[in-house]
């Protein structure tokens, strides 16, 4: 028999109880976690939001609240009539806040029972995903999925309160609006007022933040759901949500200053008080350092050792003498079997691009003085690995200088993902990893333009309202490869937190990148007419930045992936397994929408 309510009221939450509470009379609402039952002595963990207390039913009770107590079953939600009791010292729980108590029940009532369940939220670690996420609403029940939604609420929270204290205004912009060029699909919303027209889900406010700037609010910013259809790999969502935000009349230098402020507002809320500035690395310094543009500064960085060699040296180890030659150390290694190297060998993998000399000891055989100038310049300490990656062969005819670079570009890439693989695998022996260390890092300076090689064309290494370099304005058509952005990241320990830049604010410049970027006249007024016009009336310089709050929120929790840091995620196939989406439509939908689908129809 199931209770009502009533003009009951909760007085008290179950986590909050304290030895100070003692004798007070309370009334708790919750789930049952688990009961056990002693036979004279009925125990149940009720559970909230806030925490367990201990609730106890003693035969003296009366044998119908007894028998009450006797039916409820995990997740049971009932309401506890009772007195805080301090336990006897012996019963204490030292690891729960309200282990000192207990609360006696004078009445229970039972406002709903529950089915056997898939899983129990009391369980800490469930290890079918797929069950999870279909009974989502029971495994945010668990107290981790439960702390990981409060963190994220407060993360959100400090970090519009320091924007709010800065000046910024939260604006709303439309989720329903046109295709923006952030270069993934986009997902389109059929209109049925426009037959055959199709609006787009923003793959990011961009567009109407800089409108924003145009329209005079000065300093915006959004906790801003994002749509993009990308092919999902692990760790991303088909919908996610950046802190978005805009400045008139910004410098880089200060959106750092925001960025770093909201940041450190978002680590305090863990306790974590971060230094600032965060240091500050040009693109192309990160390339050599890192051989990455989102270094991880938790291991050494990488150095040119090419200076180590004699030319006859290169000559004889068929290295280019134009290109890098890379030294990477990884701390704490030790010694290494045979068998160890040659896994390395296979870790670096077979490329035509670059090679690696794993093997240090047998490399100062043949070349002790160029070895003895390498360990200068690395400078490992004893037990760390020190190896060097060179160009694939020496190229038969050195080309541009363009092509030197790509191809230099290649062996700091190499170089980059092999520090990288490298310290994964040692990750237990130096243990950079494990520590709460979190290095940030603005990469500065992007380059203004990526090479496209199957379109055969320059695409905007950001997006195309990017402002290049203000020095490099003039090698914009000559040398494209080489123009600088003014472009930057906020990076974390080898991972980006978000990207922006200060923007085109002037129509001409604007025309110049859509034109290098291969856009006709024509192209550039079907796609961006309406934003060309606009620059026209008095736009201010601005800039501004995204980062993702699903990744920040993820890291803060300690969390390995996004899913348990969003309420209602997609799986890597991009299903909603609760709501069970998408679905195929009636046909009486489609048809309201001019719409034919051509694909084979699963049955509604
Ligand atoms: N809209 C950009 C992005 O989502 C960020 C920015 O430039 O502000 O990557």
């Amino acid at each position: 028999m199931l209770d009502f309510l009533g003009d009951l009221q909760r007085t008290h939450m179950c986590g909050a109880l304290r030895a100070s509470d003692a004798g007070s009379k309370v009334v708790l609402m919750g789930w049952v976690n688990r009961r056990r039952d002693l036979g004279n002595l009925i125990f149940i963990d009720l559970r909230d939001r806030t925490g367990i207390t201990q609730v106890v039913i003693t035969a003296d009770a009366g044998a119908e609240l007894h028998k009450k107590a006797e039916s409820l079953r995990s997740e049971f939600v009932v309401a506890v009539i009772g007195r805080v009791k301090l336990r006897d010292a012996n019963t204490i729980n030292a690891n729960i806040p309200t282990g000192e108590i207990e609360v006696v029940a004078d009445e229970l009532r039972l406002l709903n029972d529950c089915k056997p369940l898939p899983f129990s939220p009391a369980d800490n670690e469930i290890a079918n995903e797929e069950v999870r996420l279909k009974y989502r609403y029971l495994d945010l029940r668990r107290t981790e999925m439960q702390n990981n939604i409060e963190l994220r609420h407060r993360v959100t929270l400090a970090i519009r309160e320091y924007l709010n204290a800065q000046g910024f205004f939260e604006i709303e912009t439309p989720f329903m609006t046109r295709s923006t060029p952030e270069g993934a699909r986009d997902y389109l919303v059929p209109s049925r007022v426009h037959p055959g027209e199709f609006y787009a889900l923003p793959q990011s406010p961009q567009q109407f933040k800089q409108i924003l700037m145009i329209s005079g609010f000065d300093k915006y910013f959004q906790i801003a759901r994002c749509f993009r259809d990308e092919d999902l790999r692990a760790d991303r969502q088909p919908e996610f949500t950046q802190i978005d935000l805009e400045m008139s009349y910004a410098r880089p230098q200060m959106i750092y200053a925001v960025v770093e402020g909201f940041l450190t507002a978002a680590w305090k809320t863990i306790g974590v008080e971060l230094q600032t500035p965060f240091p500050r690395m040009p693109h192309d310094e990160a390339i050599r350092l890192y051989g990455i543009d989102k270094p991880d500064m938790r291991l050494p960085a990488m150095s040119d050792v090419r200076s180590a060699f004699a030319p006859e040296n290169l000559a004889a180890l068929n290295i280019d003498p134009e290109l890098p030659v890379i030294a990477i150390v990884t701390p704490k290694v030790g010694e290494l079997s045979r068998k160890e190297r040659d896994d390395l060998k296979l870790l670096f993998g077979d490329r035509r691009d670059a090679k690696v000399f794993e093997d240090i000891k047998r490399l100062e055989k043949s070349f002790p003085d160029a070895v003895s100038k390498i360990r200068e310049i690395a400078k490992p300490a004893d037990g760390d690995l020190l190896v060097v990656v060179v160009s694939g062969s020496k190229r038969a005819e050195v080309g541009s200088a363009a092509k030197t670079r790509q191809e230099a570009q290649a062996i700091y890439a190499a170089a980059g993902q092999f520090r990288l693989a490298l310290g994964q695998k040692f990750a237990a022996k130096h243990g950079a990893f494990e520590k709460r260390d979190f290095r940030f890092l603005w990469v500065t300076d992007f380059p203004m333009f990526e090479w496209d090689e199957t379109e055969g064309r320059w695409n905007a290494a950001h997006h195309p309202f990017t402002s290049p370099h203000e020095e490099d304005m003039g090698i914009l058509e000559s040398d494209p490869g080489a123009a600088r952005s003014l472009a930057y990241d906020v990076v974390l320990n080898g991972t980006e937190l978000g990207s922006g830049s200060i923007r085109i604010h002037r129509q001409d410049i604007q025309r110049i990148i859509f034109k290098a970027l291969g856009m006709s006249p024509e192209e550039q007024q079907a796609r961006f007419g309406y934003f060309l016009e606009a620059l026209q009336y008095g736009t201010p310089p601005h800039g501004g930045i995204a980062l993702g709050l699903d990744r920040i929120v993820m890291i803060l929790a300690g969390a390995t992936s996004l899913r348990e840091v969003i309420p209602f995620p997609k799986t890597a196939k991009a299903i909603d397994l609760m709501m069970d989406a998408p679905t195929p439509v009636s046909d009486k939908q489609l048809k309201e929408l001019g719409i034919a689908v051509v694909v084979p129809k699963k049955d509604i």
